[in-house]
């Protein structure tokens, strides 16, 4: 569990992560991130709009360890886009984790006035309290707008990606801009149609492996850096063992043929960059 993929600037992120989007929230939530950190995990990701920072900051709080030896990922949110609501919001959300950095910091979607919210990034990256800058939910438009307005480029791009779904495009582009790819839903949210495939079925028997853990690996020899999330302790355990196997050139080819070119999550030029429901929702989350 100690591979990491390094940043442009030479930061090492765990290249496994733990995901806490949708995790419910008390003693279920409690449970799978003690579990976590008990099986290994140190780097989580989270956002505000999750609603569970606090909760995450309390649960690594008790663990003990020091923070140093956690990598933490939060992100502002589309409401929180802007110069002074970002420094804002990343104080906030530094209180709520109870932190003084944190490791990484996004902007969660490519919404209106990302430009200036990133001013305020590269601020508090000079400061010292982000360790790696960057973004999630970027189409290739948005990191050429966004790299021809910025004086430090995005590190980092969390997008959707799984074998249905695999960014080649996108993924060539984060390669030879030296932009890690991060993968959200790398299990297309757990989807029975890609996890039940009898290719990956196949693939899995011959390694002894589950079908999961053959789509994390094939992640992982890609270069990609991968979050997944559960909430089941043998799941969160599963998840972690990608390390004692590798998929074999014609494996990856298999995993490769499964592309659909189907999303399983909202499309990023969508709503959420739309200026008017942004300024809809601004009535709602504060
Ligand atoms: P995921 O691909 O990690 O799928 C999670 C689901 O897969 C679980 O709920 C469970 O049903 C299933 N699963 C997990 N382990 C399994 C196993 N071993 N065998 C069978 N099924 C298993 O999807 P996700 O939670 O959407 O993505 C992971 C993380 O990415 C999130 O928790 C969140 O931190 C992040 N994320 C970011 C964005 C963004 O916009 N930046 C969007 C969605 C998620």
């Amino acid at each position: 569990m100690n591979n990491v993929i390094e940043a442009k600037n030479g930061v090492k992120i765990p290249q496994l992560g733990f995901g806490v989007y949708k995790i419910k929230k008390g003693e279920q939530f409690e449970r799978a991130i003690r579990e976590a950190i008990r099986v290994g995990y140190r780097h989580f990701d989270t956002a505000k709009i999750y609603g569970n920072e606090e909760a995450l900051g309390l649960e690594i709080q008790k663990s003990g360890i020091p923070r140093e030896q956690f990598f933490i990922t939060s992100k502002v949110w589309t409401t929180d886009l802007g110069y002074n609501a970002t420094k804002k919001a990343f104080e906030h959300t530094c209180k709520k984790l109870k932190v003084e950095y944190l490791d990484m910091y996004l902007i969660h979607f490519a919404s209106p006035h990302y430009v200036e919210a990133w001013k305020a990034m590269e601020e508090l990256y000079s400061e010292g309290k982000i360790k790696v800058l960057g973004v999630a939910n970027f189409e290739i438009q948005h990191l050429e707008h966004l790299m021809a307005h910025s004086r430090i480029p995005p590190m980092i791009n969390q997008i959707e990606t799984h074998p249905e779904f695999p960014q080649n495009e996108l993924h060539d582009y984060l390669v030879q801009h030296r932009i890690s790819h991060e993968a959200w839903g790398p299990l297309g949210q757990g989807n029975k149609a890609l996890l039940e495939r009898k290719e990956l079925a196949e693939i899995a028997r011959h390694h002894k492996k589950s079908a999961a853990q053959v789509i994390l690996r094939w992640h992982l020899q890609r270069g990609i850096i991968v979050i997944p999330k559960s909430s089941n302790p043998k799941r969160i355990k599963e998840n972690s063992e990608i390390f004692d196997f590798e998929l074999t050139a014609e494996e990856m080819e298999k995993v490769n043929r499964l592309n659909t070119g189907k999303r399983y999550s909202v499309n990023p030029t969508g709503y959420i960059v739309n200026p008017f429901y942004v300024k809809l929702m601004k009535l709602f989350i504060r």
